[in-house]
């Protein structure tokens, strides 16, 4: 059966492979359709989706929009234009921010007496947009904390002494941007924020779909999943959510059949047609 796997991280984001490593492992996977997914950027979009062409698989434009209404909120974007300008601002702002909120992290860190420079931050993050995995790796390589994971739990993780603040919008505010770049919004992995009622709060803003199929929902959250979409009239969608080689999960792992990215394109040709009609 085709099928495809539609949340994916490269090195534009806190992924490890550059995009066109992630196409071809999806390639050998035999997936027939993927999109990348990276946080707050579309740095890899054009890469993949010429490598996919390349190599015969097919790229959806993707991206997972870090939103906060209270609590954080992950918002998947699919099939939008990667040339969006008011997506593309949204995206350069963020990234800006980022900057910023590293030498904030990095300034923290000092007067905890955990001083790393901030170029070795940037240095791990390379083109990608600078986040707190890149905070964590270049402390490890400090000899500050013994494992990635230590340096979360102490320092960096939520309400740890060394978080700082970036600039998140609200869901509404991406929901809208997406559809106005002609894309659709999936609510990602809700299970990792509770269940089906978290999604309740973005149905108003006009959400397209869920993410039921994630490699950190077990099968009864997307059982669940999967029958909040159907009362909704939601979409469907899934996948590994893929950082890296290693313990996590592979590229492949998780996957839907691919009658499920024809859904999706319905629901952007959808939305397409509502723009250039003047109703949405
Ligand atoms: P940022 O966008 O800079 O806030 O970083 C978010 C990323 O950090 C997430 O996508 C995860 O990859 C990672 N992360 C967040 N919290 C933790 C944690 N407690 N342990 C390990 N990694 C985490
Ligand atoms: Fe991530
Ligand atoms: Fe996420
Ligand atoms: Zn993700």
């Amino acid at each position: 059966m085709d099928t495809a796997d539609l949340h994916l991280h490269s090195d534009r984001s806190d992924g490890v492979w550059p995009a066109a490593r992630v196409v071809h492992a999806a390639k050998t996977a035999g997936l027939r359709a993927i999109a990348l997914t990276d946080h707050d950027t579309l740095a890899g979009v054009r890469t993949a989706r010429d490598e996919g062409e390349r190599c015969g698989v097919e790229v959806l434009s993707g991206v997972e929009v870090s939103t906060w209404d209270g609590a954080d909120r992950h918002v998947l974007g699919y099939g939008f234009d990667p040339d969006d300008p008011a997506l593309t601002d949204l995206f350069e702002r963020a990234r800006s921010a980022r900057l910023s909120r590293a030498a904030a992290i990095v300034e923290k860190l000092a007067a905890l007496g955990k001083p790393i420079p901030l170029d070795s931050v940037l240095a791990e993050a390379g083109e990608g947009a600078v986040g707190r995995p890149h905070v964590a790796r270049a402390m490890l390589r400090a000899g500050h904390v013994g494992s990635f994971r230590e340096a979360f739990d102490v320092y960096l993780g939520d309400g740890k002494p060394a978080w700082a603040e970036k600039l998140r919008v609200a869901p509404a505010d991406a929901v809208r941007l997406l559809h106005a770049a002609g894309g659709v919004a999936v609510a990602a992995h809700p299970g990792c924020y509770g269940g089906p009622e978290a999604v309740d709060a973005l149905l108003d803003c006009g959400l397209d779909g869920v993410e039921a199929w994630h490699s950190l929902h077990d099968p009864e959250m997307t059982r669940r999943l999967e029958e909040y979409a159907a009362e909704h009239d939601l979409l469907v969608t899934g996948g590994s959510d893929f950082h890296g080689p290693g313990p996590g999960a592979g590229v492949g792992s998780v996957r839907v059949p691919y009658a499920r990215v024809e859904e999706l394109r319905e629901r952007v040709d959808d939305r397409r047609a509502a723009r250039r009609g003047g109703t949405s």
